[in-house]
């Protein structure tokens, strides 16, 4: 159905775990060079291994602009361009108001949404110079749509993400870059297995397919996004949430 994307090379951050991880293996098995890049080098490493021969593993932090760079740098020297990014990496930890501290909802902001601002910044040189490119942004429904208490810096930028897609998607239209993002709903991710059981359980009541989701939902609409077909939608979102924005109440669910 779809042209092929086998050579093309794809930049994923946060690919060392859950569903960066899904993302770069779903890459890699439609046969695209994939660099995994997280912190953490030996986790990047073994999903690298996992994926084959044509993924290399890069550290980078995204809230470092010269990290980035080096990043793109790495895909260029290894690959010879950056056809795809997926700006995924982000953080979700939990803090009330009144006990979050400016410091927790700034690392928050700087690493979800400056971290997004810094690798889009970072692959633009190589993308602008082929005149072709796909950005993909993890986004989510917390922050967009829905709210969760003790989630308002996280909401803050996701919902951040989204009105950064949607000016930079208008800026680099001429260049044929198309910017578009996923809005997860629950998915099962190491990330997500911390928040604990009753988190868990108390998501899969709310959501009509009775499931949180898992990494391969959320890569499939990446490759959609990455796709030659996808080339003239640009500045939109998908959300793959089971329906869980959907019902008004638990009891609309019937
Ligand atoms: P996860 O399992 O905790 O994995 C997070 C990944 O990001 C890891 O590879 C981590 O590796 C990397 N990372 C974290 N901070 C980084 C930084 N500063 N620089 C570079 N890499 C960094 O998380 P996940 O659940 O897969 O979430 C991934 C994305 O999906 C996030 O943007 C999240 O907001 C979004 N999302 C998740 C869900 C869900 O239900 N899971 C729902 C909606 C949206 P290192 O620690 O080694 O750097």
């Amino acid at each position: 159905m779809f042209k092929s994307l086998e050579g093309k090379t794809a930049i994923v951050t946060g690919a060392s775990k859950g569903i960066g991880r899904g993302i770069a293996t779903r890459l890699g098995e439609a046969g695209l060079n994939v660099l995994v890049v997280s912190r953490t080098i030996a986790d990047a490493e073994s999903v690298a291994a996992e994926i084959g021969p044509r993924a290399q593993a890069f550290a980078a932090d995204v809230t470092s602009p010269d990290d980035c760079a080096a990043m793109a740098e790495a895909a260029v020297n290894r690959y010879g361009g950056i056809d795809i990014l997926c700006a995924n990496a982000g953080i979700f930890p939990s803090a009330k108001l009144g006990e979050m501290t400016a410091q927790d909802f700034e690392h928050v902001i700087r690493t979800n949404l400056t971290g997004t601002f810094n690798c889009v910044s970072a692959v633009l040189p190589a993308m602008k110079g082929k005149r072709a490119g796909r950005i993909v942004i993890t986004s989510s429904i917390t922050g967009p749509i829905t709210g969760f208490a003790g989630w308002s810096h996280y909401g803050a930028s996701k919902a951040g993400q989204l009105g950064f897609m949607r000016s930079a998607a208008i800026e680099l239209a001429p260049w044929n870059i198309t910017v578009n993002a996923v809005m997860p709903g629950n998915i099962w991710t190491e990330g997500l297995e911390g928040l604990g059981k009753d988190y868990v359980t108390a998501m899969e009541a709310s959501i009509p397919m009775k499931r949180l989701g898992t990494v391969s939902d959320i890569a499939n609409a990446v490759l959609f996004f990455s796709s030659e077909e996808a080339g003239y939608v640009t500045g939109q979102t998908l959300v793959i949430d089971g329906g869980q924005v959907l019902p008004e109440t638990l009891a609309a669910m019937g």
